[in-house]
């Protein structure tokens, strides 16, 4: 069973490489970096090297990838984690409907959803294709989770620890403090001070 799996990793189907080296090409179009495809597809790291040349004229940059799971869910940054949580959103569907499709394939779906999601809304994308990658796998790996907000009911991305049963998302606590009894409060406080 080992050999067999060993064999397998050595020698890819001819197809199944031709679709990897396409989906690598669609990544690098969208930014992704050598490790990043590497990381989704065991294509040799010279080839990917070299088609990243080919895709983009530009030697592929080194330095660390994102690290911080916290970047995604920290509601200091609400338009940041809103675009995090609709790209999970996507991510889940996408892995839902289409069982046979590469996680690369997946992932440059929910990559190209999230950037016309953008546009429609006409907001600055804050997420890169990298990060978009690495917040899947942050989700993947259960450093991040989402969450169900209790009056809007849409999904939102928080740290794993951070997830309880009242949980209210940044728009809806935003909207909530323009509530008359909460203008209200804030008006009584200032009147007592
Ligand atoms: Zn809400």
């Amino acid at each position: 069973m080992a050999s067999a799996d060993k064999k397998c990793k050595e020698v890819i189907p001819v197809l199944l490489e031709m679709r990897m080296l396409k989906a690598a090409e669609e990544m690098f179009k969208r930014g992704a970096r050598v490790p990043v495809v590497s990381a989704l597809m065991p294509l040799k790291r010279e080839k990917l090297m070299r088609l990243h040349v080919e895709v983009t004229g530009q030697n592929p940059i080194t330095g660390p990838l994102p690290s911080d799971h916290t970047w995604y869910s920290s509601t200091t940054y609400p338009m940041r984690m809103i675009q995090s949580s609709v790209i999970v959103d996507s991510y889940r569907r996408l892995r839902e409907s289409s069982k046979s499709a590469l996680e690369a394939e997946i992932i440059i779906a929910a990559y190209d959803l999230h950037i016309e999601h953008c546009q429609a809304i006409k907001a600055e994308p804050l997420l890169t294709f990298v990060r978009c990658w690495h917040l899947i796998q942050q989700v993947r790996i259960n450093s991040l989770a989402t969450t169900k907000c209790v009056h809007c009911e849409g999904n939102y991305v928080v740290n794993v620890g951070r997830l309880n049963q009242k949980y209210e998302c940044p728009l809806c606590v935003r909207s909530s403090s323009l509530k008359p009894e909460a203008y209200m409060k804030t008006k009584d406080i200032a009147l007592a001070a």
